[in-house]
């Protein structure tokens, strides 16, 4: 197949991801993978600011200097503070994922929460009318899929978090928009048990990234009926989705919720249809 090769040019668009650390990330390759085959004269890069710089960065957004950028660990909530307009989804949320500009206003909004839903209620057909969740850890992520879930009206919503402190934060966040869903948090000792009766398994936790990564849930814990979703997309089956697999629970990794986020993104800025499919193949199939 022919590749178009990216050119940069003296009218080339600069996009962005900002993190710490960064190298890590596949948004710039799903990105440019998108730019070449559209034939449009933008390239995408990762930086990794310091504290310090983040602002110094969204006021590139802001004046266009930088036309647009994704946000990632750990600055998804810290930028929130320099954002002049944010959307009722990064409002929903309660972070940012995706930063762009409108008449030098910098506008904040996330795009992580839409990419989970499509995978999930879209492309697995996941009902979630009087169904029981568990959802492990409490981070950046996790807000996205907790508000998501409970937006969708997910019955029961269980989360535990290593950290106690965060899973209330996010309890109380959920809380203040007055969902029907019923919020609980759970104790580590709690898991196995609460998985067995769950619908819906969630990992929002970094744990099954490495081999040596323990098991989050007992194999005794999963069942048919279950759907068990790992955010991890690489490996693309963590020990987590291995164990449920083998039970014959429905198991989903993160790469598509990677893929419609991006693609999202991307639409935003370019004002294009979401180039998910070119951002899908680039995450399959990419060197
Ligand atoms: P984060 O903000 O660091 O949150 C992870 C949370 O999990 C932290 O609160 C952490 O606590 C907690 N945790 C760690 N080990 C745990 C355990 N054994 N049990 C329960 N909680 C535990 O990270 P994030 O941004 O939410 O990302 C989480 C994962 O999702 C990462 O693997 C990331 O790559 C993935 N992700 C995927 C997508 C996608 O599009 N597929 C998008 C975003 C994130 P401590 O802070 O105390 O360790």
């Amino acid at each position: 197949m022919e590749e178009n090769i990216l050119k940069i040019s003296g009218n080339t668009k600069v996009y962005t991801v900002i993190g710490n650390p960064i190298h890590h990330s596949k948004s710039p390759n799903m990105h440019n993978a998108a730019f070449s085959k559209l034939g449009i004269n933008a390239c995408y890069v990762p930086l990794a600011p310091n504290e310090n710089e983040v602002e110094h960065i969204c006021d590139l957004v802001r004046y266009n200097v930088i036309s647009g950028s994704n946000v990632t660990i750990p600055y998804k909530e810290e930028v929130v503070k320099y954002i002049d307009v944010l959307t009722n989804e990064a409002k929903l949320i309660g972070s940012v994922n995706t930063l762009y500009s409108i008449d030098n206003k910098l506008h904040g909004h996330n795009t992580d929460g839409l990419g989970f839903s499509r995978s999930l209620f879209i492309d697995n057909s996941f009902e979630p009318a009087e169904k029981k969740a568990i959802v492990l850890g409490a981070g950046g992520a996790s807000k996205a899929i907790c508000s998501k879930l409970c937006s969708n009206k997910i019955s029961s919503l269980l989360i535990f978090d290593i950290d106690h402190e965060k899973a209330l934060e996010l309890k109380e966040h959920l809380e203040s928009f007055n969902f029907k869903t019923d919020i609980k948090i759970i104790s580590q000792n709690e898991v196995d048990q609460i998985s067995k009766e769950s619908d819906l398994i969630v990992n929002c936790t970094p744990i099954g990234m490495k081999e040596s990564d323990p098991e989050l849930i007992n194999s005794d814990c999963f069942k048919k009926t279950q759907f068990v979703y790992d955010l991890i997309y690489s490996p693309s089956k963590t020990k987590l989705l291995i164990s449920a697999e083998t039970k014959g629970a429905k198991i989903i990794n993160g790469l598509d919720m990677l893929a419609y986020q991006g693609a999202e993104s991307f639409s935003l800025w370019e004002k294009v249809d979401p180039p998910y499919e070119i951002m899908s193949q680039e995450l399959r199939y990419g060197k």
